[in-house]
């Protein structure tokens, strides 16, 4: 399957945003089926089995968090949901339920087309299988997990554990908003209090070594009030 043959299910009852995606897409070679309504939406998906979903959070019969909870007990897909600025918690919540991105309304085609590329190729990297899953190349940035080994522009770094863990977590799940939630308990196990603040201070240190100009960071970005995300190209 290449990316652009892929299956989308696009579940968004607005008719302005349904037809921006439908032209967007389709110009991009992917085949669309479209639902305005949540159950209908996970009718459809349990029907066509599609390769990604795009997901409005804001539907009229039932709740976002439910049609990813729906879908989720049976299809491991992609979910890409789309939410209002100033909705952090929402897409936290999705994120947290099993969503695997989100796109911010309002939102550039150039934005879309490399959120379901990204989403598409590590839903086709299984990532138990080890090998490419373990290793990152963007830029001047390299990683080999399997070696231990980080390079920027050729020259090795030297990381703590805890800032190699964390680098180790973004690797395999590149171009993914990874939640503070996700990445404390990936890192640190289960943890009784809120740690973000922890996390923040592991995460400039880490920057500050992996990029050129930290204040600009060009590998690890911020995605304000949910989480970090690793670009992957
Ligand atoms: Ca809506």
């Amino acid at each position: 399957m290449t990316a652009s043959s892929a299956l989308v299910l696009v579940v968004e009852d607005d008719p302005a945003i349904q037809n921006f995606l439908k032209a967007s897409l389709s110009t991009q070679g992917y085949r669309i089926i479209q639902a305005g309504l949540g159950k209908e939406g996970l009718a459809l998906a349990a029907s066509h089995v599609p390769d990604l979903v795009v997901l409005d959070l804001g539907l009229p019969d039932i709740d976002g968090l439910a049609f990813i909870a729906g879908l989720r007990a049976w299809s491991p897909a992609p979910i890409v949901v789309v939410s209002a600025r100033g909705r952090e918690q929402e897409k936290v919540a999705a994120l947290d339920a099993g969503a695997d991105d989100f796109l911010t309304k309002p939102f550039g085609v150039g934005e879309l087309l490399a959120r379901l590329r990204a989403a598409l190729r590590r839903a086709v990297a299984a990532p138990s299988d080890g090998g490419e899953a373990g290793r990152y190349e963007v830029g001047d940035l390299s990683v080999d997990l399997d070696l231990r080994r980080v390079t920027l522009s050729g020259s090795e770094l030297h990381l703590t554990p805890i800032e190699y863990r964390l680098l180790g977590v973004l690797v395999r799940n590149p171009g993914k908003v990874l939640t503070h939630n996700f990445l404390l308990k990936a890192v640190w196990g289960p943890m009784n209090a809120d740690q973000t603040q922890y996390l923040r201070v592991y995460m400039a240190n880490l920057r500050r070594k992996i990029e050129r100009d930290p204040a600009r960071p060009r590998y690890l970005l911020t995605e304000l009030g949910v989480g970090y995300r690793l670009v992957s190209e």
